[in-house]
């Protein structure tokens, strides 16, 4: 069993640190949260006075932040982890950060950091059923892959540093997308008197089929466990794949890559969440198109 730093305890990290601790190992937990401290350490986690105190006496080490700006600061800035870590202790980030951010930082840290970003959401996280998309070192990726799958189900070693998130902010472009268009289709469909279960029925059987037709339907019936049959509670808010889109503007501004669908998807989430859609599973932008909203 491992020594393990944990910090940032949020919806995501909480889950995780205590899946940890689940699996025997001993958890250092850090957030500037009191209260999310104090149920990890009621799991069995023992409480770190500061960022840099979880990662001193770890083997691995993970943060699981906000933003880019955050993990900068976190590893590189005045939260010292990175100094305060081992040299042997394997540095591992699962936030969603930009590509550039997250080489910088592996850069900077002088010690085997990984970018191993998630899918999986909140449910993926409490259920210990996460998809991790990792960059950076092989070697190190082979020694954090047994803990990383206690957290998660799969764990992909995407390349080097930056890969993982790149993974992530592609992955995401493309769910962004054939989300909106998949909405735009059952809007059609009910304009010319199509039933929602008859397009479900052939499209999730021919060229159309997609994860956002077959597991995550934007209208109720056709995938019971879909958001749209809670009335669009989250599942996955608006303003995380807004969020994921920004970083796939990002990097494609970057890179001088062409994605005027990508560019497209994050307007329409923007206007989504200024009509108040932000709290809302990312499907539920199928009401803001029916409504003839996002037309140009
Ligand atoms: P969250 O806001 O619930 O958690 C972030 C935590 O970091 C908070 O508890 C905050 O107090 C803590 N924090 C901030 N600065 C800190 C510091 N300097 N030191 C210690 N702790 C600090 O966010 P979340 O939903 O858990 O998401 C975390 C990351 O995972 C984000 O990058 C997000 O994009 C990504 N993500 C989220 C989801 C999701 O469904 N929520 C899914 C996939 C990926």
């Amino acid at each position: 069993m491992a020594r393990i730093g944990f910090v940032g305890l949020g919806n995501m990290g909480g889950p995780m640190a205590r899946n940890l601790v689940r699996a025997g190992h001993q958890v250092a937990v850090f957030d500037i949260v009191a209260d999310l401290v104090a149920r990890c350490v009621a799991a069995g986690a023992t409480r770190a006075a500061s960022a840099a105190d979880a990662a001193r006496d770890a083997d691995v080490v993970i943060t699981m932040l906000p933003a880019g700006a955050h993990v900068r600061d976190a590893w590189l800035g005045a939260g010292g982890m990175a100094a305060a870590s081992r040299e042997s202790a394997i540095l591992v980030d699962c936030s969603t950060i930009d590509v550039a951010t997250a080489r910088e930082v592996a850069a900077g840290c002088g010690r085997p950091f990984l970018d191993a970003p998630v899918s999986g959401g909140v449910m993926g996280a409490e259920a210990a059923t996460l998809t991790f998309m990792v960059g950076g070192p092989q070697d190190a990726f082979h020694c954090a892959e047994p803990i990383l799958k206690q957290m998660g189900r799969a764990a992909i070693h995407c390349g080097e540093a930056g890969a993982g998130q790149a993974a992530k902010a592609c992955n995401n472009m493309i769910l962004a997308a054939t989300m909106i268009v998949t909405c735009e289709a059952f809007v059609l469909a009910e304009k010319l008197g199509l039933s929602h279960q008859a397009l479900f029925d052939v499209a999730s059987k021919s060229s159309g089929q997609s994860w956002s037709l077959t597991t995550y339907c934007p209208v109720p019936g056709p995938v019971p466990g879909s958001p749209a049959n809670r009335d669009y509670a989250p599942g996955f808010a608006a303003t995380l794949m807004a969020k994921d889109l920004g970083l796939a503007q990002q990097a494609a501004a970057e890179t001088g890559a062409a994605t005027p669908m990508g560019a497209r998807a994050l307007e329409l989430y923007r206007a989504f969440i200024e009509a108040g859609g932000g709290a809302t599973d990312f499907s539920g932008i199928i009401r803001m198109l029916r409504d003839g909203a996002g037309r140009s």
